[in-house]
This record gives structure tokens, sequence and C-alpha cells, in this order.
């Protein structure tokens, strides 16, 4: 039996977690759960899990799930998802928090599990080489739960990391895949909110349209798997049923696939390195005769050179990358700029701050204000 605590259990990837463990009961038990203001479904939550601690980041909502909920401990305020950390003992700690936000909490997790299931790409894109450090000087187990870098964890076992000739890292598109180039000067937020394969949050979604997603899953991958960005291909494939694949220098190709379902890499992270038996979701050959794959038209895609770039770049890039990206895609949902500004911004921002501030990371605190920088700059323009 497994006690597993959800950071982020609200959310996309909290709730499928929960949903996923529901019919895993043998194996899964769910001890601790934290959220930011969704008091209503994370007492709803605590009921069905019988979790007697809950952590709430926002203090009114905290009173309320104290109104709502008998026999259950509510932390609530700044830093009560790192105080519940401490109090409930954990085995495995899935950080499903979304935003650069949840940096501090991730590298708490790391002092309270043997295993961290880390569904937060902005940590590793911000602060990958730190966190891994970290994680490997006390013995944790990271192990990703986006979808296409859970698939290259699990391919990379089919042989040797010196062996690995290429990453191949798929992608389907996103919403406006086949929306003429002309027009996405137009496109409304409620359009590029229109993922055709993925049902996901909003930000990555909007992402997922620009390309900016993969972007981040570029230096997502390098800081993972310590592969050089040469290595790494972006391919466009529209079914999303190859989460992506690793090719070996003896030209063999190991893929892994599934119908696009995130409780699969939920799962293998979550259990890791067990595979249990689950009757969710089952794929078919037969379903599938036909699997596409193409190459990303750069001249709609200008984000995926912008992600090559921030991790050949290292340091602080990947932090500047995100920040940009987290404001450009605000300023777009309030109607303030045009859907390829977005990309656009994120590459003016990377190279303001990338030429000023060069080498390899020394410490979270430069990461916290490269952020805060690009934040502001790009919000301000
Ligand atoms: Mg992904």
């Amino acid at each position: 039996m497994r006690r597993v605590l959800v950071l982020g259990s609200t959310g996309s990837i909290g709730a499928s977690a929960l949903d996923l463990i529901t019919t895993l009961r043998d194996r899964f038990q769910v001890v601790g759960l934290a959220a930011c203001s969704s008091a209503e479904k994370l007492a709803e939550q605590a009921k069905a899990h019988g979790v007697t601690t809950i952590a709430l980041e926002d203090d009114a909502a905290g009173k309320r799930a104290r109104g709502l909920l008998r026999g259950v401990d509510v932390l609530s305020g700044p830093g009560s998802a790192i105080e519940l950390l401490r109090r409930v003992p954990a085995d495995v700690v899935l950080q499903a928090t979304v935003g650069a936000a949840a940096l501090a909490t991730t590298f708490a997790a790391l002092d309270h599990c043997r295993l961290l299931a880390l569904a937060n790409k902005e940590c590793l894109v911000m602060a990958g080489p730190l966190l891994l450090e970290h994680a490997k000087a006390r013995g944790v187990t990271v192990i990703p739960v986006d979808s296409e870098h859970s698939a290259i964890f699990q391919c990379l076992r089919a042989g040797r990391a010196d062996e690995v000739e290429r990453i191949v890292l798929t992608t389907s598109g996103g919403a406006l895949r086949d929306r003429p180039l002309a027009e996405l000067g137009r496109v409304t937020p409620e359009e590029a909110l229109r993922h055709p394969t993925w049902k996901m949050g909003p930000r990555i979604t909007i992402d997922s349209a620009t390309m900016m997603n993969k972007a981040l899953e570029i230096v997502e991958a390098v800081a993972l798997f310590g592969v050089d960005p040469s290595k790494i291909r972006v391919v466009l494939h529209r079914e999303s049923i190859v989460h992506s694949m690793v090719e070996f220098q003896d030209g063999s190709v190991i893929a892994q696939m599934s119908r696009p379902d995130m409780r699969l890499p939920i799962l293998f992270a979550l259990a890791y390195p067990d595979r249990p038996r689950y009757d969710g979701v089952r794929f078919s050959v037969r379903d599938f005769a036909k699997l596409t794959f193409e190459d990303p038209d750069p001249a709609r895609y200008p984000a995926i050179e912008v992600g090559f770039r921030a991790a050949r770049t290292g340091g602080i890039a990947g932090a500047v990358m995100n920040a940009a990206d987290e404001a450009a895609v605000q300023s777009f949902m309030d109607g303030r700029i045009a859907f390829p500004e977005i990309t656009r911004r994120v590459a003016a921002a990377l190279d303001r701050e990338t030429s000023a501030h060069r080498g390899a990371l020394s410490s979270l605190d430069e990461v916290i204000e490269a952020d805060a920088r690009a934040r502001q700059e790009v919000a301000a323009c």
C-alpha cells in the first residue's frame, strides 16, 4: 500500500489522479490533499478518500472548508502545503500544482517522500538541474507525469543512456493546427482553447496552440534526461497516440502508445517501478490503422526554435521563457495582445535577459529573480 499526498488536487491532473486511485484502492491510500482556493471541491475530495489533513493556500478558502468538514484538520494560508508535507508522512508526493509558484513546494516535497511524481513542468523548466541534484542528494526518485516525458522515460528503459541517438517529442499541433497562417492574428482565446485531442487546463491549452508548450518540454527533456538539445526532434503527430519516441544508435525506434489519457502517465509515476493492472482505457491497433507524422512548419510554430534556443542557452533561460510565456498568455486571454504576439514577446524577453545573464544556475534565488523580472517586463509592454 502506497501513501499518496496530492498537491494541486483540484486541478485537471490532481482530479484525474484521485479518480484513478478510486479504482485502485488496494494499492494507494490518499493521505493528504492540497489546493489553492477551491474549498468546496477539496472538501468533497477529502470526504471521498477519507483524508484527515488538507491544506488550502487561501485563508478565506480554508475557513470555508472548515465549515464543510468535521474531523478534518484544515491548514490554510501561504506555506500551508509545506506544513502539510511536514505533518503527514507519505511515500509518494504527486506535484500537480500548475505554474511557477509551485517551485518552493516542490523542493520542500523532496524532504518528505521517496518518490516524486512530477506533473508540474515549470519546476523542471526553471530549475531542472538544481531540482534533480537536490532529489539525488536525498535519494528521491523523480518520475515525470508530462505525457511526452513519461513516454520518453519508459522508452529509455530499452537501452543505455549512451546508446541514445535521438529523442523524438511528439505534438498534436494544438487547436489552430489547420487555421490558415494569415488568420492567426485574429484568433480569439475561445478558439485557441479548443484542443483537438487532450482536455487540459487553460494555459497549457493556449501553449499547445502556440507550441510554447513544446518549447517548455524541450527544456524539460534536456533537464530530465541529460541529453544535448541537438539530439531532440519535434514531430507533429495529429492522433496523439504515440506520446514520444527514442531512437537508439542501432537504428531501433522505441515508441510508447496509448489513447490520450493522463491517467496512464499518472499511474506509471505513482506505481513506479510496477505496472499495475488497470482497466480504464485500452488501445487497439485496429482503431488506429493510420498514424501520421509530419515536420512542424516553422512559420506556424516559431516557438519551437525559441525552445531550442532556451535549451542551448541554459542557466536562467528556462525560467525567463516560462515567466514571459505565462505573462504573455495572460495578456492574450485579457484581449490585450494578438495570438502571434505571445511567442514574439517570449523571444524578445529571452533575448533581453540571456544576453545580460549567462552561465549555469547557481541558486534558486537567481531563478526566482529572473522569473519576476521577465514577468514584469512582459506585462509592462
Ligand atoms: Mg506534455
